[in-house]
């Protein structure tokens, strides 16, 4: 099977409901789109959610690493030559890694297509089906309260609350969402680095009662130091997220002491399926878990994630509601949702249907 084309735009998401985390309110976002064509007519797709302040690549950046100029080479590749193509895909993208990560999956997702099968299978099933959490971004106590039983209304069971602007604030709302929720609605959390040590480790402390899952990122990306100065029953609470990007990370992350019990893999921050199942391999030998999470992204890129993240043995939670709040998506298919768990569909590939 032979790739005949190769296709990207800019594509503009309207968020149903701007949000506020510690460093920013996003309202509307920009994806960049794939689209790459094999001769027997079928179509791999993929979407980059680049985030500046994470991944250190723009939109513009993005758009630029997938000119047709730089694509040129995938035109008349045979797709049974995979492996070798994503690691020429990363020698032309080294650094764009959203770009990188658009490619990564269209070519999985016609792989597998030609193979006949969900990519999940393709790559080696792990898990069926698991829950996924939605985030409650910083908000007032009120708002924050109204939010979850929202969600909690539209069949989710875990909840990621948003937090960094403000300890004693934060830790107020959280155990008012927990005395509203009850003890049985999972709680993970994420400062976006807005911590220092000492807070972390109050935070730690005063939430013991809370109950809460996992605490990912309260401190500098690149405090690695003060993350492996932590107690160890700390760290295994501890989700890397801007700490982690690629592989190289990882490994810095795994040198003992390990610096925390969870990686947070997102696919635009480390550029793609194959990136993410390398990582996932190194948490695996580790005994690290694995978390999934996402940006603002649409459909297509959650369901290349989630296809990943089933496909890894080392794989406990997912965070993958970053397409729930568009607007509107330009594809239909992917995942399937319900009761906050999600699993993927029985369609070869991605199972994504371009709309028109
Ligand atoms: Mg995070």
């Amino acid at each position: 099977m032979k790739i005949t084309s190769i296709e990207s735009w800019l594509q503009p998401f309207e968020l149903t409901r701007p949000y506020t985390i510690a460093f920013d309110t996003i309202s509307s976002v920009e994806n960049a789109i794939v689209k790459i064509v094999s001769d027997d007519g079928s179509i791999g797709l993929g979407a980059a959610s680049p985030y500046e302040e994470v991944t250190g690549e723009s939109i513009s950046v993005c758009m630029e690493a997938l000119q047709p100029d730089s694509m040129q080479w995938l035109q008349g590749s045979d797709l049974c030559e995979l492996p070798r193509l994503c690691r020429q895909l990363r020698e032309t993208i080294p650094s764009a890694h959203a770009a990188r990560a658009a490619v990564d999956m269209a070519l999985h997702d016609l792989w597998a297509q030609h193979l006949g099968a969900p990519l999940v299978d393709v790559l080696g099933r792990a898990h069926t089906t698991l829950p996924t959490s939605i985030t409650i971004g910083i908000m007032s106590v009120e708002e924050a309260l109204e939010e979850a039983d929202e969600y909690l209304g539209r069949g989710f069971r875990i909840l990621k609350v948003k937090l960094g602007h403000s300890l004693d604030e934060d830790l107020e709302r959280l155990a008012k969402i927990r005395e509203n929720v009850g003890e049985h609605i999972g709680l993970r959390v994420d400062p976006n680095q807005g911590y220092s040590m000492a807070e972390t480790e109050r935070f730690v402390q005063e939430t013991e009662p809370l109950n809460i899952e996992l605490l990912e990122q309260p401190m500098k990306a690149d405090d690695i130091k003060s993350m492996r100065a932590l107690p160890e029953s700390t760290r295994r609470l501890l989700a890397a997220d801007e700490s982690l990007h690629g592989e190289a990370d990882a490994l810095a992350l795994v040198a003992p002491p390990v610096a925390c019990g969870i990686f947070n893999i997102k696919l635009m921050k480390c550029g793609g399926v194959t990136s993410a199942m390398r990582i996932a391999a190194i948490a695996e030998t580790a005994g690290v878990e694995l978390m999934w999470g996402c940006m603002d992204e649409s459909i297509i890129s959650i369901t290349a994630a989630l296809h990943a993240a089933l496909a890894s043995p080392a794989t406990r939670y997912l965070d993958l509601d970053g397409s729930l709040d568009l607007a509107r998506d330009i594809v239909e298919g992917g995942f399937v949702l319900e009761d906050g768990c999600l699993r993927t569909s029985d369609a070869p590939g991605l199972g994504l249907l371009l709309l028109a």
